[in-house]
């Protein structure tokens, strides 16, 4: 009998990636994919030209240092070109932040629940993931994430507004857990949808980097960019992490299509923001929809809106499924919906009306 390859024993503890699912197709029905938190329009205005002329350039190997990118990214939010690191997606940049500050026998701290990737990044790592259970409010902690800091813990993770239940963490509140950070800790705020967000007491990730010398902050093109494929996100923090992301990348990992398609649409920020501002009356219209039929939501400032179904959470997603959208489950706790266009959310709203009884 053959034995069975020896892998590390990290690799029984993961589970297998669960990319958001398409819809399958309904007779006489349009599908709607809302469980990835895409923004559904296209790219933006001349971006695909941008994409098509890089693409004449695809027999080189791009530039290892994406330095376009990170000088435009620098000149963007005014800071220097050394302090900004880009990865392929932030998921990429966050997994490089955590090969450089934590290994075996380290612990990374983040509410839970919170992004899919932060535990499955860190058991890679070999780190210990410190999940923090959100408040009453499907909010961060801060507290009790403060109260479990000790002499491991190398990294801690704000996601904010939260993925998936869409609150944000404010200014006020995490000045005071700073105040519980030591210095040699690093904390990441992870803003994937900061460009959705109208809370003006919501924690200012770049403020506070200037503010706290421990504070980076993780962004990305794939949400109110559009350019989710592409893979390009980036990191903008103390500069020695920053150097620290650079040597944990994959080589050559940004491709110049994402580079140049990155530089463009930095370019046309206008532009994006009146899309993104359309997703924003989507969302506010939706939410004020869930509540009049009884339905109570977190206040999203994502382009997502966060249903706490507890056990009737797959039944729900079967629903959506057989109307052809599909959404993003959390077995036993909640259902994720992205905002987009309008009419897979009325039909949504309709299954919901039923559901309800
Ligand atoms: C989607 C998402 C990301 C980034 O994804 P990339 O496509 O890898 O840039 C990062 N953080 C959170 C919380 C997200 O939801």
């Amino acid at each position: 009998m053959s034995k069975p390859l020896r892998l590390r024993s990290e690799m029984a503890q993961l589970p297998t990636y669960k990319a958001g699912k398409k819809a399958a197709p309904v007779d006489g029905l349009t599908a709607f994919k809302l469980s990835s938190n895409e923004n559904p329009m296209d790219p933006l205005p001349g971006v695909l030209d941008v994409i098509a002329q890089a693409a004449t350039e695809v027999h080189r190997y791009p530039d290892p240092l994406v330095t376009e990118l990170t000088n435009a990214l620098a000149q963007r939010h005014n800071v220097r070109p050394e302090c900004v690191a880009t990865g392929t997606g932030s998921v990429g940049v966050c997994q490089q932040i955590v090969q450089a500050v934590a290994g075996a026998g380290d612990e990374i701290i983040f509410a839970w629940r919170s992004f899919e990737a932060y535990p499955i990044i860190a058991t890679i790592a070999g780190a210990t993931s410190v999940q923090i259970p959100l408040n009453a409010n499907n909010g961060h902690d801060l507290q009790a994430m403060a109260t479990a800091i000790n002499d491991r813990t190398r990294l801690i993770f704000v996601c904010t507004p939260n993925n998936p239940t869409g609150t944000t963490v404010s200014q006020s509140e995490f000045d005071h857990f700073m105040k519980s950070v030591p210095q040699d800790v690093l904390v990441v705020v992870d803003e994937a949808y900061v460009e959705f967000n109208r809370d003006e007491s919501a924690l200012d990730g770049l403020a506070s980097m200037h503010k706290y010398p421990n504070v980076g902050v993780l962004r990305t093109f794939s949400k109110a960019y559009g350019l989710a494929a592409l893979r390009i996100g980036f990191f903008i923090g103390p500069e020695e992490i920053a150097d620290a992301v650079r040597k944990t990348a994959v080589p050559f990992g940004v491709s110049n299509i994402a580079q140049a398609a990155a530089v463009a649409s930095l370019e046309l920020e206008d532009e994006l923001m009146k899309r993104v501002d359309s997703i924003v009356a989507t969302r506010e219209w939706f939410e004020q929809e869930l509540r009049s039929i009884g339905i109570d939501v977190p206040n999203s400032q994502a382009n997502f809106v966060w249903l706490g179904l507890g056990e009737r959470t797959e039944a729900f997603a079967a629903e959506c499924a057989a109307h052809a959208v599909a959404v993003r489950p959390f077995s036993g706790e909640g259902v994720r919906i992205t905002i987009g266009e309008r009419e897979p959310l009325e039909r949504v709203l309709q299954i919901l009306k039923s559901f309800q009884r």
